[in-house]
């Protein structure tokens, strides 16, 4: 009797095995994930997918570790390798955008990003020439940590007050449609954004732990309000403005020289402070005459600033030696130099360096 029912339990077993190895070679992707009937192509709301899909939130639990530690996790298919994957940030818009190559189109579906974060706002997944692109909004601006284990990759949102000694943002006045002032076909957004330009390359080899954000490192015109709102909500010790003067008409003339402008409503004097520091530094190291310190409080990212403000104007586009000489690389050079000095010896005056 006790023989019989051993083999009796031997057969059904040696059954149960066959068929599931059977199942397992039919339906390779079983043993790992449900079977999803994914689109092929289009946008996909990864968020959308977590919070309202049965069946993604099935496929999301499965395997996963309770206590992970990091905050999001995504896992790459064997063909990408984790240096492939690109990310870029839009600090303006408090976007992390993460570029995967080689994936497939249904990449969200059978790769769930898992894990949680009560910071984003907005997670979607987009596909275009072989690449997965992962855009993520967030509720205010974050540094992005990355770290991979395997085929994982874990996304760490950073609250940038506890990862640097101290927080800068400078922005590059106008940009996109607004040009802002011109003279002899030279428009001031170009030059603004190559003189930031050269700011950052000289912050990014800098040893100082300074968390410096962009309003914009392209041809575009983020809203006076969005580049103002990046500065306060970062609560930023110092920001930056970088403009180009311009003659009240607009004719060309023989005024020139560099100018200031602070929020005299700042009760500190902090922002006075600042850009006394970065019209001092622009007359010493490009040798342009003094326009002065100017009260700007009648423009609106200087009046809503509640961090120290300096909006730097360079120098005169509607001078023609002075134009000239910002259109040239190296005078453009000194121009950073001088207000990347300015933040420094602003920084380690109000002791955060
Ligand atoms: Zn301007």
């Amino acid at each position: 009797m006790q023989k019989r029912l051993e083999t009796v339990l031997a057969l059904l077993l040696a059954v149960l095995t066959v068929s599931v190895t059977s199942l397992l070679y039919l339906f390779p992707q079983m043993h790992t994930y449900a079977f999803y009937e994914a689109p092929e192509e289009g946008v996909y709301s990864v968020l959308d997918l977590i919070r309202d899909d049965k069946t993604y939130l099935d496929v999301a639990s499965y395997n996963i570790e309770e206590d992970m530690e990091h905050q999001l996790r995504l896992e790459l298919p064997s063909n990408v390798s984790y240096d492939s994957i690109t990310i870029r940030e839009e600090p303006i818009y408090h976007t992390f955008t993460v570029s995967i190559p080689g994936v497939e189109s249904n990449y969200v579906y059978n790769y769930p990003v898992v894990g949680s974060s009560d910071n984003i706002i907005d997670f979607t997944f987009d596909y275009a020439d072989d690449t997965g692109i992962l855009e993520l909004t967030m509720d205010r601006v974050y540094v992005l940590k990355t770290t991979s284990e395997g085929s994982y990759v874990y996304l760490d949102f950073l609250d940038p007050s506890e990862v640097y000694d101290a927080l800068v943002v400078v922005d590059a006045g106008h940009g996109g449609k607004d040009g802002g002032c011109n003279s002899a076909g030279v428009l001031e957004k170009e030059l603004n954004l190559q003189i930031v330009e050269k700011i950052k390359d000289i912050f990014d080899k800098s040893d100082y732990n300074i968390g410096v954000y962009y309003t914009r490192l392209r041809d575009f015109n983020p809203e006076y309000e969005d580049r103002v709102t990046l500065a306060n909500d970062l609560d930023a010790d110092l920001f930056l403005s970088v403009h180009i003067n311009s003659t009240a008409s607009g004719r060309t003339s023989g005024i020139n020289g560099s100018e200031v402008m602070y929020r005299s409503s700042d009760p500190s004097g902090a922002s006075k402070a600042f850009s006394a520091h970065c019209l001092d530094a622009m007359l010493s190291t490009l040798g342009s005459s003094s326009k002065g310190l100017v009260a700007g409080d009648e423009i609106y990212i200087i009046r809503t600033s509640k961090v120290p403000v300096a909006l730097a104007e360079i120098g005169f586009i509607t001078n023609e030696k002075e134009r000239e000489k910002m259109q040239s690389e190296e005078y453009q050079q000194k121009a950073a130099l001088a207000l990347y000095d300015a933040i420094i010896t602003t920084l380690k005056e109000n002791g955060k360096l």
